[in-house]
C-alpha cells in the first residue's frame, strides 16, 4: 500500500510524521512523494494559528476530486487540528475517512485495517500516554537531513499560556523514561546519525511529571538526560527545543556549559518584554528574570547564540509595552527570532480579551522587530569573519551544488567549497571570509 504524508506545523509534527512513516513501513507500506501515487493520504495537521488550519482544510478539500476518481483512496487527518475539531471534520469534509487526535497516533495501523475492511468513517480522539512509548520508530523522510534526527522526549504542556492552544490539543505533559530515550539515541547513532534534536512542547520540563513549578535548586532531570546522552560514543551534537525560560536553573546552565556535545545555541521563547503583557499571557517570569537567565548563559558559555519566539500585538499591548520588547530583544541580541502577529485562537483566554490591537499596529511592530533582528544578525556575522569555525557537514547547498553547507554548534549556517574528503556528518574546520545576515562563507582549512 502506498502512503503519502503531508505535514504541517512544528518539528514535533515532523517527528510524529516520521514515526508514523516508520510504523507503516514496518507493516509493509511504502511512503511515496506525491499524492497522485498514493492509496492512503495522511494530513498531519497544526492548530497553532488559524491560517495553518485553513491551509490544511483547503488542501484536504481539494482531495475530493482525487477520491471521486479513485473511490478506494483512504484519506485521514491526524494531529492537532484533528484533536481540535474532531468529528466535525468528518461532517464538513465527508470524503475524509478518519480523524486521529494527538493522543492516538500510534493506533494508525489498526485504524487503516478497520477502514479498509469496513469503509466507514472513524474518529479516535482520546488522550493517551501510550502514544509516548509507541512512537519510537524512525523513517528518513525525503526532505530530512541524513545525519540528524529528532527524538521526542516529552509530549503535551501544562503551562496554559493564555494565547496558546497547545495544552488543549496536545494534552497534559508527559515524559519518557531516560533509558528509553538513551536507547533510541544509541540506535539512531548506530544507523549513522551524528546530531540529535530533543523535542518537547516544554522540553526542559522533562522528568518533572507535569509539575509546573521549576525543579528545586540543584536539580534538573533534563540536565541529567543531557548528561546521559553526552556519553554516547559516535554522537557528535545534541540540540533541544523548545524550553520554557524558568527551567534554566544553574544545574541546567552548567550542563550546557560543560557537556561537550550540547550545542551552544538555545531557543529561549521571550514572547514579550513587558511584565504587564507577560502577566496577561500567563507567562511565569518577568523581563528582568528572563534577562538574568540569558546573561548567566552568556557568562558561562561566551559563544552562545540565542533564538526566540515573540508575539506582537497581544491584546492590550501599548507602544510602551512594545518598546520594552524591542529593547530586550536588542539587549539579548538574538540571532534568529520567530515573530508572530497575535492572532486569536478560539477556546483560549486571550481570544476573548478586550482591547485587541489594530492589524496595522501589529504589522508595523512586526516590521520594526524584523529590521532590528536583521541588523543584529548582520553585526554578529560580521564579527565572525576571519575566525575559524567547526562545522558539521550537512551536504551540497540547495542553491549552488558547487558549495556544501553545514552548521556550527551555535547554529550558524556555513557555506564552503568541498574537497575530495568532504562528506556528510563529518566535522570540518572552515575559515570564514565573508558573510550575509543569514549565512557565513569560507574555505576548508
Ligand atoms: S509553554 Fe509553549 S506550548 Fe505550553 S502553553 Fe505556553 S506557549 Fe503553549
Amino acid at each position: 500500500m502506498n502512503v503519502f504524508i503531508k505535514t504541517y506545523g512544528c518539528q514535533m509534527n515532523e517527528r510524529d510524521s516520521e514515526a508514523i512513516a516508520g510504523m507503516l513501513t514496518k507493516e509493509g507500506c511504502q511512503i511515496v512523494d506525491h499524492e497522485s501515487k498514493a492509496d492512503v493520504l495522511i494530513f498531519n495537521t497544526c492548530s497553532v494559528r488559524e491560517q495553518a488550519e485553513r491551509k490544511a482544510i483547503g488542501k484536504v478539500g481539494f482531495m475530493k476530486k482525487l477520491k471521486k476518481d479513485n473511490p478506494n483512496l483512504v484519506i485521514g487527518i491526524m494531529g492537532c487540528m484533528a484533536q481540535n475539531h474532531g468529528e466535525e471534520l468528518l461532517k464538513t469534509l465527508s470524503h475524509v475517512d478518519f480523524v486521529i487526535g494527538t493522543g492516538q497516533l500510534h493506533k494508525l495501523p489498526e485504524v487503516l485495517t478497520s477502514i479498509l475492511e469496513e469503509r466507514s468513517q472513524l474518529a479516535l480522539l482520546d488522550e493517551g500516554c501510550e502514544v509516548l512509548t509507541s512512537m519510537g520508530s524512525h523513517y528518513k523522510m525525503p526532505d530530512s537531513k541524513p545525519c540528524q534526527a529528532f527524538i521526542a522526549v516529552t509530549r503535551g504542556c501544562n503551562r496554559f499560556c493564555s494565547y496558546c492552544i497547545v495544552p488543549h490539543v496536545r494534552g497534559r505533559e508527559i515524559s519518557r523514561e531516560i533509558n528509553d530515550v538513551v536507547e533510541e539515541a544509541k540506535e539512531l547513532v548506530s544507523s549513522g546519525v551524528k546530531e540529535i534534536m530533543l523535542l518537547g512542547q516544554n522540553v526542559a520540563a522533562y522528568g518533572l511529571n507535569g509539575d509546573t513549578k521549576p525543579p528545586p535548586k540543584g536539580t534538573s532531570p533534563f540536565a541529567d538526560l543531557l548528561k546521559e546522552l553526552n556519553e554516547i560514543d559516535g554522537l557528535v551534537r545534541i540540540r533541544f527545543t523548545s524550553p520554557y525560560p524558568s527551567y534554566f536553573n544553574d544545574k541546567l546552565i552548567d550542563a550546557m556549559a560543560t557537556l561537550s556535545k550540547v550545542c551552544h545555541n538555545v531557543h529561549l521563547p521571550l514572547q514579550s518584554g513587558s511584565d504587564r503583557i507577560l502577566k496577561k499571557m500567563n507567562r511565569q517570569y518577568t523581563a528582568e528574570k528572563y534577562l538574568e537567565i540569558a546573561n548567566k548563559m552568556k557568562q558561562r558559555i561566551p559563544d552562545i547564540t540565542f533564538s526566540t519566539d515573540v508575539i506582537v500585538g497581544f491584546p492590550g499591548e501599548t507602544e510602551e509595552d512594545f518598546i520594552k520588547t524591542r529593547d530586550i530583544m536588542n539587549n539579548v541580541g538574538f540571532d534568529n527570532a520567530f515573530i508572530f502577529k497575535y492572532s486569536p485562537r478560539e477556546g483560549t483566554p486571550a481570544a476573548i480579551m478586550e482591547d485587541q490591537v489594530q492589524q496595522e499596529d501589529k504589522e508595523r511592530r512586526n516590521q520594526l522587530l524584523l529590521q532590528d533582528l536583521e541588523e543584529r544578525t548582520a553585526e554578529h556575522n560580521e564579527n565572525l569573519v576571519g575566525t575559524v569555525q567547526e562545522v558539521l557537514v550537512e551536504g551540497p547547498s540547495r542553491r549552488n551544488a558547487e558549495r556544501w553547507s553545514g552548521k556550527t554548534s551555535t547554529a550558524k549556517v556555513v557555506m564552503f567549497p568541498p574537497d575530495e574528503e568532504t562528506e556528510r556528518g563529518k566535522l570540518v574546520k572552515v575559515k570564514i571570509n565573508r558573510c550575509t545576515p543569514v549565512s557565513l562563507f569560507g574555505d576548508l582549512i
